[in-house]
C-alpha cells in the first residue's frame, strides 16, 4: 500500500461548498462539491444558516473522501485540511451552547446601509475612511465590524449574550474551525476583512473596538494563515489537523503563485477580486482600493500585503439572468448567446445590485441596462452582463495605475466565470493586455492546501511552492485597437453616471 501523503482542501464559497484532496504535486486526486443557495428574505438581505454552512462542508467532505477511499488510498494519508472561505460573511454564537444566534449575515448584504451613513456621520474625522490607515478599509456595508454592530443593535439574542460575555463572532473561517476543533481562532487574512485589526501589528485595534463598541472577547485570536490551529475532534477526519487558513481571495493569489511584488491575480467567482502584491510595503490607495494581508504562511514568516479592487455582482449576474429572469437556463448558456452577437449593439449593464465596490464605493447605485433600441436581442443582453465585470475590472486596474502602481502586462485569471471563454476573451479585449487562464482552475483551494501543507512538512518552503506552479495555460490575445477600447470604456462610465445617480 502507498505511502504518499495528501492534503485536504475545504473551500467554503457563497454558492457552494467543496472539498478537494491534492497529491504532493499538487494535483487534484479527487473533489467534492455541494451547491446551495443563500436566502434573500428583504431587499438587500442575504442569510445562511450557519449550520447548514458546516452540513455543506461535510457533506463535501463526505464525497470527496469516499472517492479517495475507493481510489485505493487510506484517509490517514491525508496529512492536513486548509480552509478557504468566503469572505467578511459574519456568524454570531453563544459560547455556552455553541449554537449560532442568528443567521450568517452574507458579505453582499446591505442591511446595514443606514448604520453605515450614521457610522461615518458619527466618525470623529475622515468620515467613512476614519480607520482607514489602521485597518485599510473604508466603513462600507462591506465589512464584518458593520454587520456585528447591527446583530448588537438588531437581534435581542446577540444583544443578550454580549450582556452575558457570551457572544462569539466569527468569520467562516472561525466558524468551521470552532466548530470541528473547538478552537476559537483566526487567521490575518480573514481578520483583516474586519475592520478590526490593525493592519501593522496583527492585533485587533483599540480604536476600532470603541468605534464600532465590540468587546474583544467576542473575536478570536488572530494566527497566521499557516500553522496547526488544531484537530478534527470527530467525523471522517478526526484526529487530522486544520492547519491553514486564507480568505478566497488570499488563498488564490497564493494559488495562483503570485509571491512577487507586482504580481496580481483576479478572481470571478460571485463577485469578482483583484489582487495586487505589494510585498512587504503596506501601501494605502486614494482611488478606492482596499489595503489587505494578502498572506502570512507561518507565525514566524514575513506577511505580504495587497493592494485589492473588489466587483460585489460578477457570476451572481449570470445566477440572476438564470434564476430571475429566465434568459438563460444555465450560466454556460451565456457565451452561446454572447456567440450570437458581434459586440454589445451599444446595451450597457451595470450590476449594481448591491451599490457599486470598487473604485467607485456607493451604495445607493442600482443596476441599470442602458442603450436600448428595437434592435436590441438576448444576445446583447449577455454579451452586456459579461462586459460589465470586465469594464469593472478596466476601472480597478486604471485605480491602481493611477495610485502609482505599475502597469500590468498580463492579468493571471480564475473563478467560475473564467468557464467562459467568451467572457476571457472580452476581457482581453477592454484591457488591451493578454489575460492568462490557468489549466488547473482550483486555485482557490490550491492555496489553501499550500498554506496547510507546509504548516506540515509536505512542502519545504515557498520556493518549493512556486516550483509546483503549473505552466500549462490558455491565452486570450486582445483583438481591439486602443480608439476601441477607449469608445467602448467612455460608454460604460456613461452607464455608471446613470446608475450612480439613480438614487
Ligand atoms: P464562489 O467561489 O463565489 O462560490 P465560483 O468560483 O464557484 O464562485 O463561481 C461561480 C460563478 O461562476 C457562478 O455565479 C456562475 O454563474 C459562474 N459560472 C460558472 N460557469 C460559468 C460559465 N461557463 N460561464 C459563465 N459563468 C459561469
Amino acid at each position: 500500500m502507498s505511502s504518499a501523503s495528501f492534503i485536504g482542501a475545504i473551500d467554503q464559497g457563497t454558492s457552494s461548498s467543496r472539498f478537494l484532496i491534492f497529491d504532493d504535486q499538487a494535483q487534484v486526486v479527487c473533489s467534492h462539491q455541494v451547491e446551495y443557495s443563500n436566502n434573500f428574505p428583504k431587499a438587500g438581505w442575504v442569510e445562511k444558516d450557519p449550520a447548514e454552512i458546516v452540513d455543506s462542508v461535510e457533506q463535501a467532505i463526505a464525497g470527496a473522501v469516499d472517492k479517495f477511499v475507493r481510489k485505493g488510498h487510506r484517509i490517514e494519508q491525508i496529512k492536513s485540511v486548509g480552509i478557504t472561505n468566503q469572505r467578511e460573511t459574519t456568524i454570531a454564537w453563544d459560547s455556552e451552547t455553541g449554537a449560532p444566534l442568528c443567521p450568517a449575515i452574507i458579505w453582499s448584504d446591505t442591511r446595514t446601509k443606514d448604520l453605515v451613513h450614521r457610522l461615518c456621520d458619527e466618525a470623529p474625522a475622515n468620515g467613512k475612511d476614519y480607520l482607514h490607515k489602521i485597518c485599510g478599509l473604508p466603513i462600507t456595508t462591506y465589512f464584518s465590524a458593520v454587520k456585528m454592530k447591527w446583530l448588537i443593535e438588531n437581534v435581542p439574542e446577540v444583544m443578550e449574550a454580549q450582556k452575558k460575555g457570551t457572544l462569539r463572532f466569527g468569520t467562516v473561517d472561525t466558524w468551521l474551525i470552532y466548530t470541528f476543533t473547538g478552537e476559537y481562532v483566526t487567521d490575518v487574512t480573514n481578520a483583516s476583512r474586519t475592520m478590526l485589526m490593525n493592519i501593522r501589528d496583527f492585533k485587533w485595534d483599540e480604536t476600532a473596538l470603541d468605534f464600532f463598541q465590540i468587546s474583544r472577547t467576542s473575536l478570536p485570536e488572530i494566527r497566521s494563515s499557516s500553522e496547526i490551529y488544531g484537530h478534527f475532534r470527530d467525523g471522517l477526519l478526526k484526529d487530522i489537523p486544520i492547519a491553514g487558513a486564507l480568505g478566497d481571495q488570499q488563498a488564490a493569489t497564493v494559488g495562483q503563485s503570485c509571491f512577487e511584488v507586482g504580481q496580481a491575480k483576479n478572481t470571478y467567482g460571485t463577485g469578482c477580486f483583484m489582487l495586487f502584491n505589494t510585498g512587504e510595503e503596506v501601501v494605502f490607495s486614494d482611488r478606492g482600493l482596499l489595503t489587505t494581508v494578502c498572506y502570512q504562511l507561518g507565525p514566524n514568516a514575513k506577511p505580504a500585503y495587497a493592494l485589492e479592487g473588489s466587483i460585489a455582482v460578477a457570476g451572481s449576474a449570470i445566477q440572476w439572468l438564470r434564476d430571475r429572469i429566465g434568459l438563460i437556463q444555465s450560466a454556460p448558456e451565456i457565451g452561446l448567446l454572447t456567440d450570437q452577437v458581434e459586440d454589445n449593439g451599444g446595451v450597457y449593464f451595470v450590476t449594481a445590485f448591491s451599490g457599486l465596490f470598487a473604485p467607485y464605493w456607493r451604495d445607493d447605485a442600482r443596476g441599470c441596462i442602458v442603450g436600448l433600441t428595437q434592435f436590441t436581442e438576448r444576445g446583447h443582453i449577455a454579451r452586456a452582463c459579461l462586459e460589465s465585470v470586465c469594464f469593472q475590472t478596466k476601472a480597478i486596474l486604471e485605480a491602481m495605475h493611477k495610485d502609482g502602481n505599475q502597469n500590468l502586462n498580463l492579468l493571471k485569471v480564475d473563478g467560475g466565470m473564467t468557464n467562459s471563454d467568451q467572457c476571457m476573451q472580452i476581457q482581453a479585449d477592454i484591457l488591451g493586455i493578454k489575460v492568462v487562464r490557468p489549466a488547473m482552475t482550483e486555485t482557490t483551494a490550491l492555496g489553501a492546501a499550500f498554506a496547510a501543507g507546509l504548516a506540515v512538512g509536505i512542502w519545504e518552503s515557498v520556493e518549493a511552492l512556486r516550483k509546483l506552479s503549473s505552466s500549462d495555460v490558455q491565452v486570450f490575445w486582445p483583438k481591439t485597437t486602443p480608439h476601441q477600447r477607449e469608445e467602448q470604456f467612455s460608454g460604460w462610465n456613461k452607464a455608471v453616471e446613470r446608475s450612480l445617480n439613480w438614487a
